[in-house]
This record gives C-alpha cells, sequence and structure tokens, in this order.
C-alpha cells in the first residue's frame, strides 16, 4: 500500500538541519525509514546543499554534513554508552523502526476501552513525549486537540478521520487547530508511534470525565 500522508517539507527540512525537538526528530526519521519518497526529498536536499556549498570558500565544518544527515536516517540520535540498557520486547510492535527499539519502553498501560499507551524513554530531554498508541479494530478514538503539534506515525493497522485514510508508513499531524475524531479500521488493531507535544485535551462528556485521569 502507498504511503500517502507525508510531512511537510518545511518538517523534513528542520529534521534535516537538526531543529527539531528530539521527540519530533523521532517521529520524523520513523516516517523516514518508511518513506521512500521522502527519503529522495531529503537526497534532493542534500545535494542542494552539497551545490550550495561549492560556491562558499572551504569550510572544514561543511565536510561531513551530508553523511551526517544520513547518519540522522539510521540512527536519529543513539543514546551514548552510559544509558544504552537492553532493549525490551517490542516484538509485537510490526512495523517499529530499528532505531527505535533500542530505546526503552515502559509497559502497556490502559488508556480506555481497546486503548492502550507505552511510554517511550527517549535517550535526551525532549519536550515531546513519544509512545505507541494500540487500538483495537474497529475503536473510535476519543475525540481530542491538542495545546502543540501532535505527529502520528502509523506502524500497523489503519484508521481513519476527516483528512482521509491512514495506513501503515503514513504521516498524520495535528496542532491546537484541528479535532481528531479517528476510527481504526475494522478487521485488525492498529499501532501508531506518537510525538506529542504539549497538553492532549479530551472533548465531550467522556472526555471531561476522563481528563483527570488519563496522564498521556
Ligand atoms: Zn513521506
Amino acid at each position: 500500500m502507498s504511503i500517502e500522508h507525508h510531512p511537510t517539507d518545511a518538517m523534513l527540512s528542520a529534521f534535516a538541519s537538526g531543529t527539531l525537538d528530539h521527540g519530533q526528530h523521532v517521529a520524523i526519521a520513523t516516517h523516514l525509514v518508511a518513506c521512500p519518497q521522502c527519503r529522495a526529498f531529503m537526497h534532493a536536499m542534500e545535494h542542494a546543499g552539497g551545490a550550495m556549498l561549492t560556491g562558499l570558500p572551504p569550510s572544514p565544518m561543511a565536510d561531513n554534513a551530508i553523511e551526517l544527515i544520513r547518519a540522522q536516517l539510521d540512527e536519529p540520535e543513539a543514546p551514548s554508552s552510559a544509558t544504552r540498557i537492553p532493549p525490551v520486547s517490542t516484538a509485537d510492535v510490526p512495523g517499529l523502526p530499528k532505531f527505535v527499539r533500542s530505546y526503552r519502553f515502559g509497559n502497556w498501560k490502559w488508556v480506555a476501552p481497546s486503548l492502550h499507551l507505552r511510554p517511550i524513554v527517549l535517550p535526551h530531554d525532549s519536550d515531546t513525549r513519544v509512545f505507541l498508541l494500540k487500538a483495537g479494530p474497529g475503536t473510535k478514538l476519543l475525540q481530542h486537540t491538542h495545546t502543540g503539534v501532535e505527529m502520528t506515525c502509523i506502524l500497523s493497522g489503519a484508521f481513519s478521520h476527516d483528512s482521509g485514510y491512514y495506513g501503515p508508513g503514513d504521516f498524520d499531524l495535528g496542532d491546537e487547530s484541528i479535532d481528531h475524531e479517528p476510527v481504526v479500521e475494522k478487521g485488525v488493531q492498529c499501532i501508531c508511534l506518537v510525538a506529542m507535544q504539549g497538553e492532549l485535551r479530551l472533548n465531550g462528556l467522556l472526555g471531561r470525565f476522563m481528563q483527570p485521569f488519563v496522564r498521556l
């Protein structure tokens, strides 16, 4: 199945220049591992950057710029030996990139019926929390908005909302202006990697009831 939903060019540029915070960096890298189209865009930027650099006086800092970007695709920010611990099993998460599997994971936590969350402990500080979200087949996720940007990478399964159908490899972006009410496809559970800035705001009566209890 082809990938229909991608990060914006601005996000890919920010990734390449290293200006995203660590959690968002992980989300974009997760998409890049799955998406040949965005990898091609990154390579085109590398060439454009290389052409620009040839017009500048030699600079020792520019020598390995392209290699650094390429390395980010495979291993965004490898944990230092001091923070590296044996990874917990992520065998139950198809589609999770290898570099994410090397991170520390919390246990799956119940959030709501048919909805579980598993925190990912990033090796570097980040204002963005990263976690796996697992929703059962046919689950209608709680309608919600955010106080910041939310990046979602679909690892397996699929869901739909107002902006279309999202399957494995697709990238979904939410912000303060978007009211999500995704519905998971029937027949298979959906697992996503989510990088979420700010607070999640659950709407509706159930959401208001749950808000004090949901600490995402
Ligand atoms: Zn893409």
